[in-house]
Formats: C-alpha cells, sequence, structure tokens
C-alpha cells in the first residue's frame, strides 16, 4: 500500500513516542502503562486504520478499561440516547485535580456568575484569587455527525495519551486543564454507520452513507438544536456539562467534504451573531490562528480559517452565549473509513478560499493524493493536543477572559440601555416551551403581578435570552461578483416569532413591581412542545411519507408526533409505489389511509431517488412514475396529501397542477431566502386556518411561493384552487432574517388547496413545524392533517 511521504513522518515520530513514553513510565507506577490498555487492545484495531470501525459498546469499554486502569480517568454515563445507548463522559486530569473536582466546579460557577463574588467593589479581588487557583475547563465533543467517523476514534487516542504519558507537555495539561471528553455527541449513529459501513464493505456501495438519519430524528440537524433543546443528547449534554461546568473552552471536532481544505480552524468567517461577546471573537481568533500556525510549521497542509463557517446561529454555538469559545475543527473526509485519491484539479473552492491557490487564509496548497482515516486522525489529535496546550499555557489568560464576560454580562444597565423584555406568551399556548428553552439555557425569569415574564439584560446569560428574543437584521453580504454570501445554516432564531410570544424592550431605568417569584430552577429533561392548540386525537391516522433518501424534516416530523402523542405510520417510498395506501389497524382489522404527508426534501430526490449504481438496486429509483400514479389515484378517490416547502414542488409538477413557483429557477441575486421568518395572511374561514389569527409567520428556507395559471396541462382547473395564505401585498414581507427580492412575493400564495376528483393537495410553501420550533404555525400543519373529507 502506497503511503505518503508525510504519513511515514508521522509514524516515525508517533513510534519514536512511544518507546519514549515506555522508558519514561517505568519510574512511575501511578500511571504504569503496562496497566493502561491502548485503544487496539480493547479495539483489536489501531484507531485510523483502513476500513476499521469501532462499536459503540467497544468505545465505552475502552473507557472503562482506561477508569479502571488509570487515576487521570474518571468515565460516566450521563444518562441514555434517543435508542437507549449510554451517553457518555470521560473527566480527564490530574490525580490532585480529580480529587478536587467539586471545588473546581464552585470556581467556575463563581467566575461565570461575578454577583456571587459579593459586592462589586470586591469582586474583582476575589476573581483574582479564583483564577489563581482554577483550570481551564475544556470539552471536547467528538462525532455528532456519524459519518465523521474520525473524531469518535480519535477520542480514544487523546484519551490514551493523556492517561498514559508522562511527557512535560501533557503532565502540564493535566495540572493546568481538566478536559471533559465525549467520545461521541451521538452514540446511536456510531452503530448506525458501522453497521451499513460493515455491510456494504467490498460492494461497490463501500463508503457510502447509509440510507437512514444518522440520528434517530434529526440527522444532521442534531447540531442544529443548541438552542431549542429538544433531544435528549443535547438535554444531556447542556444539563449535565455545560452547565455544571461552563467550560472556557469547546473543541467540537467535525469533517467537511472531501474536495475542500483539508482542514478548517476558526475564526468563523463573517458575520458573527451581534450577541456574542467580543472576548469570545478575540478567544477563537487568537487560538485558530495560533493552531493554524503550528499545524503549518509541523508540515500540515490545505489548512484555512475565516471561511465556510460563520458564527452567526446559536443553533450551532451553545457556548458562544454561555462564555466559552467554540473551536470547530473540519478535516477534510475520505470515503467514511475507506481511502480515496484525489487528483488537484479535483479540489474545489468554498465559501472564502480556493484550495488550489495560496493566499491569506489559505495555505500551504495540499497538491492532492491519497486522503485516508489515518491522514484525519493525525490531523484531528494534532489539533486537539495543540488545543489542549494552549489551554494549559495560557490558563490565566482563558479564566481571565472568561470572567471578563461574566462581569460585562452582569453590569448594571445604565440609562438608555436596553435593560430587559416583558414577554407576553400566547394565552392559548398548551405550552410554554420559550420559557423552558430560556431556563434551560440558564436564563433567570422574573414572574411579573401582571402573569407576564421579566427577563432583565443584566445577568450572566441575559444575551442568550437577548439574540432568542429579538428580530434579526442579517447583513447583506456579496462576494467580489457581487452574488450573496450563503449563511453557513439560516438566518433566523426568533423565538418570539416562531412560538408566538408578545415580546417588548424594556429600557433602563425599570423597576418592575414586585415579583411573584424568582424562576431559576432548570426546565424538565422531557421537552413538551405543544402547540396552539394542542392537536385532538383523530381516528384519521396520517401517512408520513418516508423516501429511501433519508430527510431531516421526515425525522423532525417523526419527532414532533412522537412527542405529542400524535398517532402517525410511516408509509415507505416502496409501499407508496406499489399501492399500498392501506395498514394493520389491530389483528384481522385493516385501516385505510386518508391523509398523506410528504415532508420537506428536494423534488428530485421524491421522484427519482438514489440512482441507478449508487445505492443497493432495492433502493434505487425513487418514486418513480409508478409512484406518480398510485399517488394521484389515491388523491381522486378521495385522499388528501399534504406537501411540505420543496416537496410541494414535485406536487406542482408531477400532478401538473394549475399553479407556477414564481420563484423557480430565479438567480440568488433575484431572489433568496435561506432560512428567514416572513410575515403570511390567512383566509381564517377557510377550515385548515381554523383557530388561527389573521396574520402569522412562515419559515421560509429555499421555499416555493406559488400563483395560480391557467391550463398548465393537467386536467386540474385553475378554479380548483384555493388560497389560504398569502405574503401580504403592502407590507415588508420580512419579519427576521434575510431575504432578498421580497417585492416579487408581494401578494403571492405561500399556502393553497387544489381539489382533484374526490380529494385534494394541499401545498405549504414553507416549513409549518420547522425544527420542531414553529409552534405559531402547528395548527397549520394539524389542521390539513386531521381535516377528514
Ligand atoms: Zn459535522
Amino acid at each position: 500500500m502506497r503511503r505518503t511521504f508525510a504519513s511515514l513522518l508521522l509514524l516515525v515520530s508517533l513510534l519514536s513516542f512511544v518507546s519514549l513514553t515506555t522508558s519514561q513510565d517505568t519510574q512511575k507506577p501511578a500511571a504504569s502503562r503496562a496497566a493502561i490498555p491502548a485503544p487496539e487492545d480493547v479495539l483489536g484495531f489501531v484507531p485510523g486504520d483502513d476500513r476499521k470501525l469501532a462499536s459503540w459498546k467497544q468505545i465505552v469499554e475502552y473507557f472503562q478499561r482506561l477508569d479502571d486502569s488509570s487515576d487521570r480517568v474518571k468515565f460516566e454515563t450521563l444518562g441514555q440516547t434517543s435508542m437507549n445507548k449510554p451517553f457518555v463522559m470521560a473527566t480527564i486530569s490530574s490525580p490532585a485535580n480529580l480529587a478536587k473536582l467539586d471545588e473546581y466546579k464552585q470556581i467556575q460557577a463563581q467566575l461565570a456568575d461575578p454577583r456571587k463574588l459579593g459586592a462589586p467593589a470586591v469582586r474583582d479581588k476575589k476573581a483574582a484569587e479564583l483564577i489563581a487557583r482554577g483550570k481551564t475547563i475544556v470539552l471536547i465533543t467528538c462525532g455528532i455527525h456519524s459519518t465523521e467517523v474520525g473524531s469518535y476514534l480519535s477520542s480514544t487516542l487523546i484519551a490514551h495519551r493523556l492517561a498514559s504519558s508522562n511527557e512535560p507537555e501533557i503532565q502540564s495539561i493535566l495540572d493546568n486543564t481538566i478536559v471533559l471528553l465525549v467520545p461521541s455527541l451521538n452514540p446511536d449513529g456510531v452503530d448506525i454507520v458501522k453497521d451499513w459501513y460493515d455491510k456494504t464493505l467490498n460492494t461497490p456501495f463501500e463508503g457510502t452513507d447509509p440510507p437512514e438519519l444518522y440520528h434517530k430524528y434529526t440527522g444532521h440537524d442534531n447540531n442544529r438544536d443548541w438552542y431549542a433543546f429538544t433531544q435528549v443528547e443535547t438535554q444531556l449534554t447542556v444539563d449535565k456539562i455545560h452547565n455544571v461546568w461552563h467550560p472556557q473552552i469547546v473543541h467540537d471536532i467535525h469533517q467537511q467534504g472531501a474536495f475542500g481544505s483539508r482542514l478548517f480552524l476558526p475564526p468563523y468567517m463573517a458575520p458573527v451573531e451581534p450577541n456574542v461577546p467580543r472576548q469570545i471573537v478575540e478567544g477563537y481568533t487568537q487560538l485558530g490562528d495560533w493552531m493554524a500556525g503550528e499545524m503549518r510549521a509541523k508540515g500540515f497542509e490545505g489548512i484555512t480559517n475565516n471561511s465556510t463557517y460563520d458564527a452567526w446561529s446559536p443553533s450551532r454555538a451553545y457556548s458562544h452565549y454561555h462564555a466559552g469559545v467554540r473551536m470547530l475543527s473540519e478535516t477534510a473526509s475520505a470515503r467514511i473509513a475507506s481511502p480515496m485519491t484525489l487528483k488537484f484539479e479535483e479540489l474545489r473552492s468554498r465559501e472564502g478560499y480556493d484550495p488550489q491557490k495560496e493566499s491569506p487564509n489559505f495555505g500551504p496548497v495540499w497538491r492532492g493524493g491519497e486522503w485516508k482515516l489515518r491522514d484525519i486522525t493525525n490531523t484531528m489529535t494534532t489539533a486537539a493536543f495543540l488545543l489542549l496546550k494552549h489551554s494549559a499555557e495560557y490558563r490565566v489568560q482563558w479564566l481571565r477572559r472568561f470572567y471578563a464576560i461574566g462581569r460585562d454580562a452582569v453590569r448594571p444597565r445604565r440609562a438608555g440601555e436596553l435593560f430587559g423584555f416583558t414577554i407576553e406568551p400566547a394565552a392559548t399556548n398548551c405550552s410554554d416551551m420559550l420559557t423552558q428553552i430560556l431556563q434551560r439555557g440558564g436564563v433567570e425569569i422574573t414572574n411579573l403581578p401582571d402573569g407576564k415574564k421579566f427577563i432583565r439584560m443584566d445577568q450572566p446569560y441575559g444575551a442568550f435570552a437577548k439574540a432568542l428574543l429579538e428580530v434579526q437584521k442579517y447583513p447583506n453580504l456579496r462576494d467580489a461578483e457581487g452574488h450573496p454570501i450563503a449563511p453557513y445554516d439560516v438566518t433566523a432564531h426568533t423565538l418570539s416569532l416562531l412560538m408566538n410570544a408578545v415580546v417588548t424592550p424594556v429600557k433602563a431605568p425599570f423597576k418592575p413591581a414586585a415579583p411573584k417569584a424568582v424562576a431559576t430552577k432548570p426546565a424538565d429533561t422531557k421537552s413538551t412542545a405543544l402547540p396552539n392548540p394542542c392537536p385532538a386525537p383523530t381516528s384519521n391516522v396520517p401517512a408520513l411519507y418516508r423516501a429511501a433518501m433519508p430527510a431531516y424534516d421526515e425525522g423532525w416530523t417523526r419527532w414532533l408526533f412522537e412527542n405529542l402523542s400524535f398517532m402517525y405510520r410511516p408509509l415507505t417510498e416502496n409501499e407508496l409505489r406499489r399501492g399500498i395506501t392501506t395498514f394493520q389497524l389491530g389483528p384481522g382489522v385493516t385501516g385505510k389511509y386518508y391523509t398523506i404527508l410528504f415532508p420537506d426534501q428536494p423534488p428530485r430526490n421524491i421522484f427519482e431517488g438514489y440512482r441507478a449504481g449508487m445505492m443497493p438496486n432495492e433502493l434505487t429509483g425513487g418514486l418513480g412514475e409508478e409512484g406518480v400514479k398510485q399517488l394521484r389515484a389515491f388523491i381522486v378517490q378521495g385522499g388528501t396529501v399534504v406537501f411540505l416547502n420543496r416537496a410541494s414542488e414535485f406536487a406542482i409538477d408531477q400532478l401538473k397542477l394549475p399553479l407556477r413557483n414564481v420563484v423557480g429557477g430565479l438567480p440568488r441575486t433575484d431572489f433568496y431566502v435561506p432560512g428567514s421568518i416572513l410575515r403570511l395572511e390567512l383566509d381564517t374561514t377557510n377550515p385548515l386556518a381554523a383557530g388561527m389569527p389573521k396574520e402569522t409567520i412562515a419559515w421560509a428556507e429555499n421555499s416555493p411561493v406559488f400563483e395560480v395559471v391557467e391550463n398548465p396541462g393537467g386536467d386540474v382547473p385553475a378554479a380548483n384552487v384555493r388560497v389560504v395564505g398569502r405574503y401580504p401585498q403592502d407590507k415588508d414581507p420580512l419579519l427576521s432574517g434575510w431575504l432578498l427580492g421580497g417585492d416579487r412575493i408581494k401578494g403571492k400564495a405561500a399556502l393553497v388547496e387544489v381539489t382533484m376528483g374526490k380529494g385534494r393537495v394541499i401545498l405549504f410553501g414553507f416549513r409549518p413545524q420547522y425544527r420542531a420550533q414553529s409552534l405559531a404555525t402547528y395548527p397549520l400543519l394539524f389542521n390539513a392533517l386531521r381535516a377528514n373529507p
């Protein structure tokens, strides 16, 4: 097997490191290497070996054995995952530090909230004493995205070196830091990916992504849940790690696509969300620049920063609002655990750099060649130890910065400054998800005598609340050619709009009337995101369409239904293609579907699915012509089919509806809505809008916008279309986020109902249950599913 010169060098240095530590360890029985297992002793291979993945059971066993054999490692199970696997964390530090973990937690709690240090005049002096004694708390999170297999494997290499080495550099890390290591933020996905990888090994499909979501409900969106806290893995991480330890540094280890840079490190590209403290930006810039410089000095190539990844959405960065820097790293992927060879010409530009050209934020150029799992684990472990080295050497600086963020946060607000917000949740909401979110994020809430809630800004996490309660004005960023620069995720996160609460900013000075009680208790771990109104049980059990190609929105919808105990049945692409629209209700009893829901996904994924040769035959072909024929028959015989967002385009094209997507095919310079909250007007006389106000919101994200057209080539006349929701004719449609070309959609339709034969089609030009956050529009979806023709 061919090896690159660089990986040979790394291998040689690794071997010399092993012999060095062995000779040192013989003098230190406390960390006796003989007793401490190497990853290969438990896994049966060296992490990073080609075509070898570990199961979650093996990873847990390895960490358990480290705990058994090393006095530097404390391993614990924090809870159970969505699929009932252990969710775990290792705490790694010197034995002396591990003996005093409660004391260090206390120091962190006081520095995080300087009000706990006493009167303002004495706080700085007390803080200086705590900073002298404290440790840098570093949380390392791996494997949230399970096809990015390098990091959970690297977690064993990182833990092993910390547990077994007596190099001065490691000793310094153990003395000065407390490392909280989460081998995977998504343990379920470890096995989903390994099972598929092993099953397809040595077949034409080796190295493909599994044909199912690698998180039970959210797939890749599990890393978009860091303010809504809907999933148990997010809740465990926030409740049992972040809120207990308040880490100064969170190293979140990811992989990116194979064809860009070999490694991304912070700083992030613009924009930075305005509520992220300037000290956070300084921190990730300083550390990222230093790490990149050290990596380059060690011979690593193809490193970029200040590109591709921005710091806008709190959905990816809990720590940025909780006084800790998020140090994202993104290493280039291979084909899961299989090597690949890339030609230089195949390397592709991403936002902010060109991997074929050296530039101030990219270099030195990587010339292409073989790229394999060992390159990935070497990159990850090198970066992680550099980060830990900085955390240890600049311990005092990290703690001072952490305290400074807290001190700024609790500073009394001056006259004219924003003092806080009052919140009035919609009286008809049957859950208070907004309050639960804020409480879980550490926000203190005062209940006012008039029933409103009050959130003051002068508290440690006031900025977290502010980010979620105010409107986002996403900057109009353009590249050199004038094209809009895409946000890395979405542009809006205004929960007050999504969750239908009236929020009023209050300027200082403000003295709220005597509060009834101060609520500081953390929320229940079980989320109760109930819509307004709560869906009533119904005899009509809708089918939830499930394509062979997994769709995040299908998973979110499933999560929502299960969380609300709303009955549904999955209906697979294969079943629908075969005309199956009934289900087994009980022994010998067959139920019939009246309603089928198509979640948001690209129309092509529905119609074509996996192309032939991409995946095993039984998974290819999509719904195809046969499926469309069956779907049409289901509708004309009296069924209702509901399409969400992009899936609506499939319906317009394939069912030949008398509608046109007025923004279809437009360049971004003409129309662009990359995840924003728009204003929607409803025809409340239509049963689909029952119980809704005349004006509500629409979560628009690469969304179609409808116009009724005559004679589209099908047999449904334009008179069969009823517009239930439309964007306002005379107001700016944008409420929060970013919208280009808003004039084009004024007065156009976003929710329509089309009768067809005895049945009907309902098209949403938005996502009514967006990531389980848009409570305001849940009733529209449930009305569509419930209405029994
Ligand atoms: Zn990732």
